[in-house]
């Protein structure tokens, strides 16, 4: 039981939030979640929600699924933690890791668990720097990433990451870390086709190691498509010649799919769909769809047998490595997806339909531009639209247009998120073809509340 206006309250006066700035949450303070069922929410009103953003890129088998929440109570029941250090091992950690080899691209058959994305990239940091120090490169240590991209909120994830907003705050990014533009075509691709624009991107990277020096770089790490950076799906052409540059250099390449992961795509990873073959892959979100806490990152053959077999003791472990209950919520939510066949409907079914009905919004007249690739998709809200998407119209980036249909959105029963004037979603992947129906309605409805707003305001 629980007043909302007390618990508001209360969040206002202890609860700080990440990411957020509480001045602009003024008196009333934040929305407050209560329930959920399938792909919908419910607030402490008893305003029904569709989550476009599936919990915030997690909630991939949707919410109330029981047979989760049986399997963390019996597991509870039974053993609820021990640790992995040292000599002791336990069922569900196993039973994942294997799990995992079987279902991630061949080169991968060990498993290191990190209670989160986060701790993910920042184990991938020494990783990689262990790995060439035991091959006895000591100055191989500069990891490349990308204007834009998140990686997380450590120190070593938030400087992989290349938010400038992040950087800013605590004297970011550490020593080591340095990053090239992002493959966003819309921002960086006019004139070009492309495909062309996807090797001229890629060439950014080879650019940066003979800059650096290639003897010096240890890894470039890359989301196959950047989410929290607004959705950009590279050209076709991207990864390929990505992995071209690191395989030439003889670079570890990582591709962070804390958000690609376990089906978004319609892949059980991303990188399958790309073409590359990464020597790590950071998972966490998608793998226990939220339900608890868990982080990960794949171990590839090549890096395993360095640090396994001629590394010795890797001095890095967080105490809840392997916690028994949460690798046996993973355990089951893998089992829903594979039950219900949820990535290959992603790939054969309801992607491909969310991307015909998504593309239909490019119609409406604050959209600029529109796409989607398997549950992830963007699009962009324009003053006035050109020939070409690069002769779009932008609106002062100062009047915050973006937020402005979030709040149409969150007002009216859809949750949407603004990526500057980029609205994107990532549904769970449970979402039916009728679903999708209702929530493209649901889009359009509050474009329109918007259109009507922005023109009143004379911003048009
Ligand atoms: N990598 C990516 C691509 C992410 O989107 C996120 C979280 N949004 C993280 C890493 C960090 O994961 P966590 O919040 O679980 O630490």
């Amino acid at each position: 039981n629980y007043d909302t206006n007390e618990i508001q309250k209360l969040d206002t006066a202890h609860y700080m939030h990440p990411f957020t700035d509480h001045k602009a949450l003024g008196e009333k303070g934040a929305r407050v979640m209560v329930r959920g069922e399938g792909i919908y929410l419910w607030d402490s009103e008893g305003k029904k929600i569709i989550d476009g953003m599936s919990g915030l890129w997690c909630v991939n088998v949707g919410y109330g699924r029981t047979s989760i929440s049986k399997a963390v109570y019996q597991q509870m029941e039974t053993l609820p933690f021990y640790n992995s250090f040292f000599n002791t091992t336990n069922v569900p950690a196993v039973q994942l890791a294997t799990k995992l080899a079987q279902i991630s691209p061949p080169q991968f058959n060990h498993v290191y668990f990190t209670g989160s994305g986060s701790e993910g990239n920042d184990t991938n940091v020494r990783m990689v720097r262990r790995y060439w120090d035991v091959l006895g490169y000591k100055d191989r240590h500069t990891i490349i990433s990308r204007h834009n991209a998140y990686h997380g909120s450590t120190m070593a994830g938030a400087s992989l990451g290349g938010m400038s907003g992040m950087h800013e705050q605590g004297g970011l990014p550490i020593p080591g870390i340095v990053h090239i533009g992002q493959p966003n075509y819309l921002e960086s691709g006019k004139g070009m086709t492309e495909e062309a624009f996807g090797i001229e991107a890629a060439s950014w990277l080879e650019k940066k190691i003979l800059e650096v020096g290639a003897e010096k770089v240890a890894a470039f790490i890359g989301e196959p498509v950047q989410g929290a950076g607004g959705v950009i799906i590279p050209p076709s052409t991207y990864w390929p010649e990505i992995q071209r540059i690191c395989d030439k250099y003889g670079i570890l390449l990582i591709a962070d799919e804390v958000i690609c992961g376990f089906g978004r795509l319609g892949r059980w990873f991303a990188s399958e769909l790309f073409g590359i073959k990464p020597d790590l892959i950071t998972f966490a979100k998608g793998v226990t769809s939220g339900y608890v806490p868990l982080g990960g990152v794949l171990v590839g053959d090549r890096v395993a047998k360095v640090l396994i077999e001629q590394g010795g003791e890797f001095n890095h472990g967080f105490t809840y490595s392997g916690h028994p209950v949460a690798c046996a919520a993973a355990l089951e939510n893998i089992r829903i997806l594979e039950e219900e066949k949820l990535v290959e409907r992603v790939a054969e079914e309801t992607g491909p339909y969310l991307k015909k009905r998504f593309a239909e919004l490019a119609d409406h007249p604050l959209v600029g531009y529109a796409d989607s690739c398997g549950f992830v998709a963007g699009l962009n809200l324009v003053r006035s639209k050109g020939a070409t998407v690069h002769d779009n119209v932008a609106f002062d980036e100062s009047l915050a247009v973006g937020m402005v249909c979030r709040g149409y959105m969150f007002n009216n029963g859809m949750i949407m998120r603004a990526v500057g004037d980029r609205m994107i979603i990532a549904p769970p992947l449970v979402m039916t073809t009728a679903q999708i129906d209702e929530m493209v309605t649901q889009i359009r409805h509050c474009l329109d509340l918007t259109y009507a707003d922005v023109k009143e305001r004379g911003w048009l």
